[in-house]
């Protein structure tokens, strides 16, 4: 795959603060929040979108959800709730071609989505 700004950031090669990381996961606040918590969770792991995983992803994708609540919670979400969203190529808005999952929150979110 092309290698992108995530890709970069997953390697630690980059100056963002991280606000979780693993073996596995980084999590960092997205540059252009759309809500007052805009958290961005990666795998390590060179992946396109969800369109590419297989099934020796499983337990990958389970582990990415779980970081998803483990820092919904580390910011205070939990009680009011939040918004777990991955967007897949170009109909569904996918601008960076890592796999990531937006955490959103900290206020009331509409449905349905654009
Ligand atoms: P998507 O449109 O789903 O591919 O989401 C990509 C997200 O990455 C957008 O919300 C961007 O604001 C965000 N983004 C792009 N570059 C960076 C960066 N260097 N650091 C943090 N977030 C970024």
């Amino acid at each position: 795959m092309t290698d992108t700004i995530f890709g970069a950031i997953a390697r630690g090669e980059t100056e963002v603060e991280l606000v979780f990381q693993d073996e596995r996961a980084v999590a960092f606040r997205d540059i252009s929040p759309q809500a007052p918590v805009h958290l961005l969770v990666i795998p390590r792991q060179s992946l396109v979108s969800l369109a590419e995983v297989g099934e020796n992803d499983t337990e990958l994708l389970g582990h990415l959800l779980q970081v998803c609540a483990r820092v919904a919670r580390q910011e205070g979400l939990e009680d009011g709730g939040y918004r777990v969203v991955t967007n897949v190529g170009g109909d569904g808005g996918q601008s960076v071609f890592h796999l990531h999952l937006h955490v959103l929150g900290g206020r009331a979110l509409g449905w349905p989505p654009g």
